[in-house]
């Protein structure tokens, strides 16, 4: 390949999955418009359903977003003002900002340094009288060590609930995620492994009553229209995304397959570099949401790459218990030094199931040459 050729990777590409699925995703979204019922209606019983059987649970409920999601679910499992829910600083903010609006308190504790998930040997300590739920993330399409986690969380009595926001589909030994808490959170943000067009979430759960109560809440705690049993909120899920949601959740796991590809592809040009690659834990089966790897002189790195066309993220680059927002909010369980070294390492490649081979192979010979010094003097 020529040093000078430059091939332009966007980090996710949405027209290009959008392009391949358009005329279905009109004519959905014709037949939404068409029935005039746009609102808790055909669509979203029907996604509800197809999404509870594709992560082998008993009940979806779709909401308004995940963030809507977590607190859904927090709630529903009777986490409230004063209660402690052990999580993870390295994780979107959503997770927490749910956890402080039920009224709780996180206790954030570190992540195992190979897979970025909770490191379930740092859980018992966390816990006090207070302990009311552990809520792990299912990070960068990685499941988090459920079987660490669960026998812990039934030990002590706690609820756990999962952000699966970022790993639809993933499995553990061929189990969903999404069905080994009490209760887990979807997103469906556009940029997620299944995305509306604009915001949706779900909650997901094996329990009738938690479910019942995530239906009630998302719609004003009411159990018949302007009967309120309780004050909720206004999550509903609208007909057009649940439309389009059950076109795409038919492409899903080859959408995942071809992550996966992907993933292969940059692990085999990768393995000889000087960076870290991403670690899967055995048993998992990843669905390679965000491709992270480390690498020293990140911001370098990152800069050179951009230069050659390759768009890259940070996942994140300020841990949540370091932002500004969470000053004076909940408590550190021990230190986060894993959290706070890889926030200044992680570095995340394009990966996006559209992607061609020319681009992935491009991006992984323009990271060999940039780490090897190789690229710096010859782009401007
Ligand atoms: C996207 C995301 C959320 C929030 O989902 P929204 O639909 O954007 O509200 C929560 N947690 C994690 C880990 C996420 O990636």
């Amino acid at each position: 390949m020529e040093l000078d050729t430059v091939i332009a990777v966007p980090f996710v590409d949405l027209r290009a999955q959008y392009q391949s699925l358009e005329a279905e995703v009109l004519e959905a979204i014709r037949d939404a418009l068409e029935s005039m019922e746009l609102l808790l209606g055909p669509n979203v019983h029907a996604f509800e359903q197809e999404f509870a059987d594709y992560c082998g649970v008993r009940h979806a409920i779709g909401v308004a977003n995940g963030t809507d999601a977590l607190y859904l679910a927090l709630r529903a499992c009777g986490v409230g003002p004063g209660d402690e829910v052990i999580t993870v600083s390295h994780t979107f903010i959503a997770t927490v900002e749910a956890i402080v609006n039920v009224g709780a308190i996180p206790v954030f504790v570190d992540v195992d340094p190979d897979t970025y998930t909770m490191d379930p040997s740092k859980i018992e300590a966390a816990i006090t009288p207070r302990t009311r739920a552990i809520l792990p993330v299912h990070l960068y399409g990685q499941p988090a060590d459920m079987d660490a986690i669960l026998p812990i969380a039934h030990r002590h009595g706690l609820a756990v609930i999962e952000d699966a926001c970022q790993a639809h589909g993933a499995t553990i030994r061929g189990r969903r995620v999404g069905s080994f808490g009490d209760a887990a959170a979807f997103s469906f943000y556009m940029g997620k492994n299944l995305g509306a067009y604009g915001d949706a979430g779900a909650v997901t759960t094996n329990s009738q009553a938690l479910a019942e109560c995530v239906r009630r809440l998302r719609d004003h705690g009411s159990v018949r229209k302007y009967e309120h049993v309780e004050m909720g909120v206004n999550s509903r899920l609208d007909e057009i995304q649940a439309a389009v949601l059950r076109v795409k959740l038919k492409y899903l796991d080859d959408w995942n397959a071809r992550r996966r590809a992907h993933a292969e592809a940059y692990a085999r040009v990768l393995s000889e570099l000087p960076v870290v690659l991403p670690t899967v834990r055995p048993g998992v089966e990843h669905v390679w949401h965000l491709y992270v790897i480390q690498v020293d002189e990140r911001d370098r790195v990152r800069e050179v790459l951009a230069r050659r066309g390759v768009s890259t993220g940070i996942h994140y680059p300020i841990p949540v218990h370091l932002q500004k927002a969470a000053k004076g909010v909940g408590r550190l369980a021990g230190d986060l030094a894993v959290t706070e070294q890889v926030a200044r390492r992680i570095l995340s490649l394009p990966m996006f199931p559209e992607m061609s081979g020319v681009q992935v192979a491009y991006v992984a010979d323009c990271l060999r040459r940039v780490v090897a010094q190789e690229v710096s003097t010859v782009v401007q």
